[in-house]
């Protein structure tokens, strides 16, 4: 994976965690964040696919 970079100041992201809730969860993932301004890049697919994860895990119960 090639570095994403902050499309505001131009530095390289790095991974941090993020909380994230949804449905009424709060889970973490480690997410690209920008280490000067704090923006977070989540990509559609990649927050579809935790998404995802949440709905099965709750109808697994
Ligand atoms: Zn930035």
């Amino acid at each position: 994976m090639a570095d994403m970079m902050c499309k505001k100041c131009d530095c390289v992201l790095e991974m941090a965690k993020a909380e994230f809730s949804y449905l009424g969860k709060t889970f973490s993932a480690e997410v690209p964040k920008c280490p000067k301004c704090g923006a977070v890049y989540v990509s559609e697919g990649f927050a579809n696919e935790r998404m995802k994860k949440v709905e099965t895990a709750m109808e697994d119960k």
